[in-house]
C-alpha cells in the first residue's frame, strides 16, 4: 500500500461521500406562455387524469420523481410508468461491473423504492395505439394483452444497440448497455482466461481467447476498454497457465482520434494513457463483420477473437419506429422546445429517443444530464397542459463532459475547462458518486471503491441463464465450423450461404460435398455419440442455426419420427460415399 493509495482511499471514501450536493439542477427553464403550446386537453377518461411514461431509464424516473413531487402538493392525476426491468440502471458506471470494482447491485436502484406514489408496471411493451390513446404490454403469467389508456404520453425508451444488417454482429458481438449486458460480457471474460489456461496446447485458440476486441472510441467504448484491460491484466497474473505477454486488448475506432466528443488534447491524453497500459489503438479501422472466432474490419483485415464488444451503432428504438410519426434523420422523434411531439397534444418524448434542439439550435446530446433535466420540463409542461398554467421551454446547454480511463485517471471538460489525469478521475467519481440514487448505495459504492484499492480484483464467475436452445451462427469464407474429429456439440441448419464437408484420409483431404440453404450437418456425431467424421468449411459467407446437443438429444428422444428421420439422412449419406457429409 502506497502513500497514495492510503490518500486515495480517505478522499473518496470520505471526501466524496461529503460533496453529494456538488451536481445539482443547471438548467434555465424559460417560462412561455401556455398559448404556445397546442391548445385543449381531451377530456380525462377518469376523474384524475392519467400519465404514463414509457421507460425506466434516466429520462422516465426522473420525470416520474418530478411528477411525485408535484403530486404531493396537489394530488390531482395517477402516473402509471412500465418497464421491462424492475430497476433504473446507472449507466456511467456499468464499465465497472466488468471489473467487479462495483457490486453487480451497485449500480442499480428498485424502481418501487425510487418511486413510491407512481403505479409501476414491469412488463414489455407491444404497442402504442396514438389513435385510442392505449398502450399495450406483453403477456405475463397469464397469456392475455394488458391495455393501459393515458391521457398524457410520455415516451422515454432510450435507443437501442442494433447490430441488424452488419454481418455476424448480432450472433457474435457483445452489446453493452443493460446490467445483464455487463454480467454476461464479464462471466464470459473470466471463461476466455479459465479457458485460455487449459488449452495451452491450441496456440491458435489460446490467442482468440487472450484477445479482447472492442469497437467503438467513444465515451462508453473508451470506458468499457480501460475497465476491461486493466481487469485482464490483473487477474491473469493468477493464472499459471496464462502466458501475460499474449494478452492483447485492442479499441478499433473509426476516426482518426477517439473522444471526439471532448478537445484534441483531451482525446489524445486518452490515447497515450491507454497505449501506455497496454491498449492497442486501431484508428480509422471499421468493423465490418464478426464471426465466433473474429472480428473483420472493413478492407479485409481480420483479428482472432472470442470477444468482440460493440458500443455502435445506437438504432432508434423499433417501438417508436413503428409510429406513424415524422422522424428525425437519425430515427428519433422530433420534439419542440417544450418536448410535446409537434401536432399531438397529450404526446411527450425525451432523453436518446427524442431529437430536440438546444437553445441555440444545436441537437441535444443523448446523454444522462441532458435526460434528467428534459425530465423536469417535461413532468412541468404535462402538469401545465393539465391545469393551464405556463409550460418552460426546455434550455439546458450541458455542463461538461467526462470520461474515466482507469487506473486513477480521466478526461474532463466542464464548464470549458480541460481536466486529465488524477484529478478529473477524482472529479468524475465524485460528481457520479453523487448522482446515484440513494445514500445507502452511494455508500455501498465509495466503499467498494476504497476496498478496491487494497484487495485484488473479484474473479467469481457467475454460470447463470447460460444460452440455451436454438441460436445464429455466422461464418466468413474459410472459417471452420467444426474439424474432423471434435465432438459432436451440435446440428446446424444452413439459413444462407455455403459450406463444404472435407475430409481426411490417410494424410489425403476430400470434398466430399457442398452445403447450401435448406441443407442440415452435424446430426451424425450427435446421434452416435461420436467425434465428426469430417471437416466443414465455409465456403460462401454462411448463417446458420444451430441446435446444441442437450436440445436436439430432447427432441428426438421423444419425437420417436424425428430421430428415425435423421437416422436414414445418416444410412444414406453413409451409403453415399465419397458424398457423405455426416
Ligand atoms: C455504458 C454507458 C455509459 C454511459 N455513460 C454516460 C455518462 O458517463 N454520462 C452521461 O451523461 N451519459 C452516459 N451514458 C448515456 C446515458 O446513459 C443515456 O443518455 C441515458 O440513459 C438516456 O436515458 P433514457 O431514459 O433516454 O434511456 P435509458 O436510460 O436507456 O432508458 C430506457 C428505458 O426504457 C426501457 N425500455 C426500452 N424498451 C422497452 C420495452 N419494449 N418495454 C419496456 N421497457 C422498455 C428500458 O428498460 C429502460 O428502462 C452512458 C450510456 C452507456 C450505455
Amino acid at each position: 500500500m502506497t502513500p497514495l493509495d492510503v490518500v486515495v482511499a480517505l478522499a473518496v471514501a470520505v471526501v466524496a461521500l461529503a460533496i453529494l450536493a456538488a451536481w445539482r439542477a443547471g438548467h434555465t427553464m424559460v417560462a412561455a406562455p401556455m398559448t404556445q403550446l397546442a391548445a385543449s386537453l381531451d377530456a380525462p377518461r377518469s376523474s384524475r387524469p392519467r400519465i404514463v411514461i414509457l421507460g425506466g431509464g434516466f429520462g422516465g424516473v426522473y420525470a416520474a420523481k418530478a411528477l411525485e413531487q408535484a403530486q404531493r402538493r396537489r394530488d390531482d392525476f395517477e402516473v402509471v410508468l412500465i418497464s421491462r426491468e424492475n430497476y433504473f440502471v446507472f449507466q456511467p458506471m456499468l464499465p465497472e461491473v466488468i471489473s467487479g470494482t462495483i457490486g453487480l447491485f451497485d449500480t442499480v436502484s428498485p424502481l418501487r423504492q425510487m418511486l413510491s406514489r407512481t403505479e409501476v408496471h414491469v412488463r414489455e411493451i407491444a404497442r402504442i395505439d396514438l389513435e385510442r390513446r392505449v398502450v399495450q404490454t406483453s403477456p405475463g403469467f397469464h397469456p392475455h394483452a394488458h391495455e393501459i389508456p393515458y391521457d398524457h404520453l410520455i415516451l422515454a425508451l432510450g435507443n437501442v444497440t442494433d447490430f441488424r444488417g452488419m454481418r455476424g454482429l448480432p450472433e457474435h458481438a457483445w452489446p453493452f448497455k443493460t446490467l445483464a449486458d455487463a454480467v454476461a460480457l464479464r462471466n464470459h471474460v473470466i471463461r476466455t482466461l479459465e479457458e485460455a489456461a487449459i488449452e495451452r496446447n491450441e496456440p491458435v485458440l489460446v490467442e482468440q481467447l487472450l484477445t479482447f476486441v472492442v469497437a467503438g472510441g467513444g465515451f462508453s467504448g473508451v470506458e468499457i476498454v480501460a475497465e476491461l484491460n486493466d481487469f485482464v491484466r490483473a487477474v491473469a497474473r493468477r493464472y499459471r497457465g496464462i502466458d501475460q505477454s499474449r494478452i492483447r486488448v485492442v479499441l478499433l475506432h473509426g476516426q482518426a482520434r477517439i473522444l471526439p466528443e471532448l478537445a484534441p488534447s483531451l482525446g489524445e491524453f486518452a490515447a497515450r494513457k491507454l497505449a501506455a497500459r497496454g491498449v492497442e489503438l486501431r484508428l480509422r479501422a471499421r468493423l465490418e463483420a464478426a464471426t465466433a472466432e473474429g472480428a473483420v474490419l472493413v478492407g479485409g483485415d481480420r483479428i482472432a477473437t472470442r470477444t468482440l464488444v460493440s458500443t455502435v451503432p445506437s438504432s432508434p428504438h423499433p417501438l417508436l419506429e413503428a409510429l406513424a410519426l415524422p422522424k428525425a434523420k437519425n430515427g428519433r422523434i422530433p420534439v419542440d422546445r417544450f418536448l410535446q411531439v409537434e401536432g399531438h397534444p397529450a404526446l411527450w418524448a425525451l432523453g436518446d429517443c427524442a431529437f430536440a434542439l438546444t437553445a441555440h439550435g444545436e441537437p441535444v446530446p443523448p446523454t444522462a444530464q441532458h435526460a434528467t433535466r428534459q425530465a423536469a420540463v417535461v413532468a412541468h409542461n404535462v402538469l401545465a397542459r393539465l391545469r393551464g398554467t405556463p409550460a418552460k421551454a426546455f434550455d439546458f446547454g450541458g455542463l461538461g463532459k467526462m470520461g474515466s480511463l482507469g487506473h486513477r485517471s480521466a478526461v474532463a471538460e466542464i464548464l470549458g475547462i480541460k481536466l486529465s489525469g488524477f484529478l478529473a478521475w477524482f472529479m468524475w467519481r465524485t460528481i457520479y458518486l453523487s448522482k446515484v440514487p440513494g445514500w445507502g448505495r452511494r455508500l455501498k459504492i465509495a466503499v467498494a471503491w476504497t476496498l478496491d484499492l487494497f484487495l485484488p480484483p473479484e474473479l467469481v464467475q457467475l454460470r447463470l441463464g447460460e444460452q440455451a436452445g436454438i441460436g445464429k451462427e455466422h461464418f466468413e469464407p474459410g472459417d471452420i465450423v467444426f474439424r474432423q474429429g471434435d465432438l459432436g456439440d451440435r446440428l446446424y441448419i444452413v439459413l444462407e450461404g455455403e459450406a463444404e464437408a472435407v475430409q481426411e484420409t490417410a494424410g489425403e483431404s476430400r470434398v466430399l460435398g457442398k452445403i447450401v440453404a435448406g441443407q442440415f450437418f452435424g446430426e451424425k456425431a450427435l446421434l452416435q455419440a461420436s467425434g465428426r467424421s469430417a471437416t466443414i468449411r465455409c465456403v460462401k459467407a454462411m448463417d446458420a442455426l444451430s441446435l446444441p446437443k442437450r436440445e436436439f438429444g430432447l427432441l428426438t428422444t421423444h419425437l420417436r419420427g424425428l430421430r428415425r428421420s435423421f437416422e436414414e439422412v445418416v444410412t444414406e449419406r453413409d451409403r453415399q460415399t465419397p458424398s457423405k457429409t455426416e
